[in-house]
Parts: structure tokens; C-alpha cells; sequence
């Protein structure tokens, strides 16, 4: 099985390795042609404002569009969550808008401000997830389609579905825990013969 990593920017390599230890090869995508056959895409966690400029270079933005809305599976990690929002309190960058979700970027503060918090997931049974927040992106606005897989201790959604796609303020791919990777594969869709 493959899956796509968006590999322009960011903290692509620890998703392929923790891609890896399912047994799925994660293809690196820097140009829409190596989104051919791609069931799905990760968008990886690293700076906004530069994934933006980008996938706007490397003509990105309209074959990840267009996957979503054909019902392959996006997930978005950290700035990746901020690239799928509908909208963001910010100018900069403009998201793809795919997911009816809006954000706020860099809402708990600084680098400095970076934090881990244990998140209790129902789908994924009684042991925590450990969420690693860094410079994280809140969800200030929730959809009426969209569904809240965990919050933070203070009610606030830090991680959220809309069937294919998937978004987290935090950074499961910084953790030797593979329960979201594994989520998300589930949610590729079924091969046509
Ligand atoms: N603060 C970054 C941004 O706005 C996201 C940080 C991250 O991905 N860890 O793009």
C-alpha cells in the first residue's frame, strides 16, 4: 500500500517512518504528478505561510483540492490542519478550504509556549494519546459535518472529521504511537478493480 506525504516542507520524514512501521510505503509528492494512483495525503506539520507558497509553485493546490472532494483521504497535521481550513483569522496563508473547519494560527503562544497534553480518544480506546503541541493551531470554528475526535482538558477540539478528512493541532507523527496513521488508513477509499 502506498500513501502520499507532502514533501515540500515540514516534518515529512517522520510520518514516512511512522508509515513505514505499518508496513505502508508513504511517496514523497513535491509535483501533482507523483499524486497519480494516491489514495490519500498527509500534510505534514512545519510552517504555513512557506507549505503555502509552495503548493502554489509547484501547482499543488488544485490536485489536493480536487482529491479531497473526490473522497480520498487528507489528513493535515498541525499546519497541515491550518492549509485544509475553510478559513483562518490570519491573512496569511490562504488555506485550501476543504475542510469546514476555521482556525487560528499559533494560538497557544510562542515556541516557548510549545506543550504536551495526554488526550482521551473514545475510537481509540482507554489509553491516552499524547498530544505534542508545538506553536499549535487552535479549531475555533466546527462545522456541523464535522466530528470531534478529542479537545483539550479546557473543551477546546484539537482534533476533528469530516469523513475523508482529517485534522490535528498536534503532531502524532512526533510519537512511536500509530493509532491516528492507522485511522487515517482506514479512512482510504476501497480500490476499484
Ligand atoms: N505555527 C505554525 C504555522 O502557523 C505551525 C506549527 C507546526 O506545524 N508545528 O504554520
Amino acid at each position: 500500500m502506498e500513501v502520499g506525504v507532502l514533501a515540500v516542507q515540514g516534518d515529512f520524514a517522520e510520518h514516512i517512518a511512522i508509515l513505514k512501521g505499518l508496513g505502508v510505503v508513504g511517496r514523497e509528492v513535491r509535483l501533482p504528478q507523483h499524486l497519480e494512483k494516491m489514495g490519500g495525503l498527509i500534510i505534514p506539520g512545519g510552517e504555513s505561510t512557506t507549505l503555502s507558497r509552495l503548493m502554489s509553485l509547484y501547482g499543488l493546490r488544485e490536485p489536493v483540492t480536487r482529491m479531497a472532494c473526490q473522497g480520498k483521504a487528507v489528513w493535515g497535521t498541525c499546519a497541515g490542519m491550518i492549509m485544509m481550513a475553510h478559513e483562518i483569522t490570519e491573512e496569511d496563508p490562504v488555506p485550501l478550504r476543504i475542510m469546514d473547519i476555521g482556525v487560528h494560527r499559533n494560538a497557544f503562544g510562542r515556541q516557548v509556549d510549545s506543550f504536551e497534553q495526554d488526550l482521551d480518544i473514545a475510537c481509540f480506546g482507554e489509553t491516552p494519546f499524547h498530544g505534542v503541541f508545538i506553536r499549535a493551531p487552535a479549531i475555533v470554528r466546527v462545522g456541523k459535518n464535522v466530528d470531534v475526535l478529542a479537545s483539550l482538558p479546557g473543551g477546546e477540539p484539537v482534533a476533528v472529521q469530516q469523513g475523508n478528512l482529517l485534522a490535528t493541532a498536534f503532531h502524532p507523527e512526533l510519537t512511536n504511537d500509530a493509532r491516528f496513521h492507522r485511522h487515517f488508513l482506514g479512512l482510504l477509499p476501497v480500490p476499484s478493480e
